[in-house]
């Protein structure tokens, strides 16, 4: 039998896959297994994509694999990862790292493999030879190992620590048949996932949720060739949840398995720690905060099937469950979905591919979900909030002429909630202390010298940062061009909004949750406290729109909400209603009820209008409108493509030979334009836009490919993003 192995290797002009002859000792090996394989005198790891009988090349040309891994991947789940190498225009290599277990990887760093301990026991000979005295010549360390194991079986490990009977010496004890060892495979340690616990008990489902749930229970026996998958579109507090967990039960009661995607969990620990209570050890968790060790095993136990539904954030599309029944994309919207590196794939994309590959219904669940969703995917609707209250009225206020960061109207919402000493929602999406700085002397701008953008001030850690690459310097006591120590600060962060709040509200206390904050305490953290509080206000950047459940919320507050809208995105009158309307979502979820206050340059903008009207119909039709007339998804497909180099000059040259190479009649290729420089890089990008989704797919990697194997563009660099966000 002939194996064919893509190695995996970070090299994007090494292309497999290569046939390795599976001898004896390899009977087991099918598509899935890793192998170590021999590969032009190194040793590679990799992994099999196709088994054949016979080879192109003559037999004494085959190499036979050195080793087999002990762990492998279904055979679905590597179709899936090079579906994904070819859909993203990225390696091989890349596309199947998504699907190995995790530490895996690219290259061939350290692999971790099932967790095993080593237990010494006595065995009757040793027992007989310490009584008697009589077990022959020992170390002094082997003779305190054998009398420590008199009381039972103990941890190689644990012996080592307590007698200084190491390894060797115990292998030596054994030798001589004195000690039996042992391998166990250890029960992992399940992680443990902080923040807010799951509230409520729910005993009757409302009608509309009985209804939504029916008809994914339908789709799930229903045969092949249907449409299977939902849109589960229900105002904040409808009740998606509890629909997700029922359908997971009945996925779980036909016996397949079942995925739930989530944003991150650090900031969404509600959704993951509902799954845990109602499934206990059947549900795998995983996500960031994990060791890669944990996060190792988790994937070990869904492997081995003795976890049947996995909750994480995007790369859980990933899971190694086979028979899956049911894949739940819940917040569809969160821009999260998206990876960042390569391959940039969208997980909800993938979701779908591997729902249609397996047979299983996708249901993807939003209070404000995408245009793309609203015409890809049938929709079940929940209008109602499960305690029948209402949403709460939402006021947007005009800051045009308003001085200072408050409007008046929302210093009294808030001087309210002092006097109540109940709790706010404040949300700004800027964090640090100043957007930035400059000289009054000589209008010095402090930028990023990697970059081309100003740095950000922040005031506790006392360094001025860039959040695009992560460069810091100390904040400057004076302008080193012109000496002069009169520097002004310009705009606001959540730092200095949440100084400004505790003097507000004061002595509520004020917690502060962005990426700064995160970092230092741990969002979970922070939310566990505010929820724990009697009173206070949450501040934060969206980190705080997630879909926390907080009853005794009773006003959100968002700050500049238009500030998204100004970035020439066509995302941005979609992610702005979003963002207002989730914040929304967090206020009046109790006895007490709730308000929000909406500050914005212009509070006519369109999505700030429906987002207060709680019109999440309106906005999304008029946006389909709007996307049809132009072209952008879904009524077309998106392709970018950044050429990037360190000198000025290449990254142009190369966008626009790309642009020439690109052989699609059908689609529209707009630019170069440049972008500002990163990390250090010049930039330059190309959009495609076209009707033909696959045409147009490959017609950017043909063009690419050829470019990039130019060596007239050999300073550029490239990367490309299929359905940019
Ligand atoms: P969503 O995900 O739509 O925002 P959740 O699933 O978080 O809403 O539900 C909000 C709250 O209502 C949760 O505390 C949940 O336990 C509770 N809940 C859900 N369904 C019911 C029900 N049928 N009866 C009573 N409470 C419910
Ligand atoms: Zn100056
Ligand atoms: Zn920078």
């Amino acid at each position: 039998m002939i194996a064919k192995v893509e190695p995996l290797t970070p090299a994007r002009s090494l292309r497999g896959p290569f046939d390795y002859l599976l001898g004896s000792g390899h009977e087991g090996v099918g598509v899935g297994s890793m192998l170590v394989v021999p590969f032009g005198g190194r040793r590679l790891l990799g992994v099999v994509v196709d088994v054949a009988e016979e080879s192109e090349l003559a037999p004494e040309r085959l190499a036979e694999p050195l080793a087999a891994l002990e762990a492998d991947v279904p055979a679905e789940l590597v179709r899936l990862g090079l579906w994904v190498a070819r859909e993203y225009v990225s390696t091989p290599a890349r596309g199947l790292a998504l699907v190995l277990p995790p530490g895996t990887g690219t290259g061939t760093g350290r692999r971790l493999s099932a967790r095993r301990s080593l237990t010494a026991t006595l065995t009757g000979a040793g027992r007989a030879a310490l009584a008697e005295g009589s077990t022959g010549p020992l170390g002094a360390r082997q003779r305190a190992g054998l009398e420590a194991l008199h009381g039972g079986t103990v941890r190689v490990s644990v012996l080592a620590r307590q007698t200084g009977c190491d390894h060797p010496s115990v292998r030596g004890l054994e030798r001589r048949g004195l000690v039996r060892i042992e391998h166990t495979l250890e029960a992992a340690r399940r992680p443990r996932i902080g923040g807010v616990g799951a509230r409520t008990t729910v005993g009757e489902l409302t009608t509309e949720q009985d209804a939504a749930l029916a008809e994914i229970l339908a789709r799930m026996e229903g045969t092949d060739g249907e449409a299977r998958n939902v849109l589960l579109q229900g105002v904040t507090g409808s009740g998606k949840t509890e629909v997700y967990l029922r359908a997971v039960a009945a996925a779980l009661e036909q016996g397949r398995a079942a995925i739930v995607l989530v944003p991150e969990i650090a900031l969404t620990p509600q959704t993951a720690s509902r799954f845990i209570e109602r499934f206990g050890d059947t549900v795998a968790v995983l996500h960031s905060r994990l060791t890669a060790r944990e996060r190792f095993d988790e994937w070990t136990r869904l492997r081995s099937g003795e976890a049947r539904v996995c909750v994480g954030p995007r790369s859980a599309v990933f899971a190694p469950l086979e028979r899956l029944g049911l894949i739940v994309v819940d917040e569809e919207h969160d821009a999260s979905y998206k990876q960042e590196g390569d391959p940039r794939y969208d997980a909800r994309w993938v979701a779908e591919r591997r729902a249609a590959e397996c047979g299983a219904v996708l249901v993807a669940g939003s209070a404000t979900p995408r245009p793309e969703s609203v015409r890809r995917l049938d929709r079940l609707r929940l209008s109602q909030r499960v305690d029948g209250r209402g949403l709460p009225p939402v006021e947007v206020l005009g800051m045009v002429g308003v001085s200072g960061p408050l409007h008046e109207r929302t210093r009294d919402a808030l001087d309210d909630v002092r006097r109540a000493a109940g709790k706010a929602i404040v949300l700004l999406n800027r964090r640090g202390w100043s957007n930035f700085l400059t000289c009054r002397t000589c209008s010095r701008v402090w930028g990023c010298p990697a970059c081309d953008v100003s740095l950000v001030l922040h005031r506790r850690a006392g360094r001025v940062s860039c959040h695009h690459c992560g460069h810091r310097e100390r904040v400057p006591g004076a302008c080193p061009d012109c000496g002069s120590v009169s520097l002004s600060r310009h705009g606001m962060g959540t730092e200095q909004l949440g100084a400004e709040l505790e003097r507000l509200v004061f002595p509520l206390p004020v917690f502060r949750l962005d990426a700064d904050t995160a970092a230092d305490a741990g969002a979970a953290g922070t939310l566990e406290r505010f929820d724990a509080a009697q009173a206070g206000v949450l501040v934060g950047t969206q980190m705080v729109a997630k879909g926390h459940d907080f009853p005794d919320v009773t006003l959100g507050v968002v700050l500049d909400a238009d500030a998204t809208l100004r970035f020439p995105d066509f995302r941005a009158e979609e992610r702005t209603f979003a963002l207002v309307a989730q914040l929304a979502g967090r206020s009046g979820r109790g006895a007490r009820g709730g308000r929000v206050v909406v500050q914005a340059l212009d509070p006519g903008a369109r999505a700030l209008r429906h987002a207060a009207s709680h019109d999440a119909d309106g906005f999304l039709e008029a946006e389909l409108g709007r996307r049809e007339a132009l072209g952008y998804p879904p009524f077309g497909h998106l392709i970018r493509v950044v050429c990037s180099s360190v000198e000025h000059g290449p990254q142009l040259s190369a966008a626009e030979a790309v642009r020439q190479a690109i052989d699609a009649p059908e689609a529209a290729v707009l630019g170069p334009a440049p972008l500002f420089r990163l990390k250090g890089r010049e930039r330059a990008q190309l959009v495609v836009k076209g009707q033909d989704r696959g045409a147009a797919i490959a017609a950017v990697r043909r063009a690419v490919e050829s470019v990039a194997a130019d060596r007239a563009h050999r300073g550029a660099s490239y990367a490309v993003d299929v359905d940019p966000q």
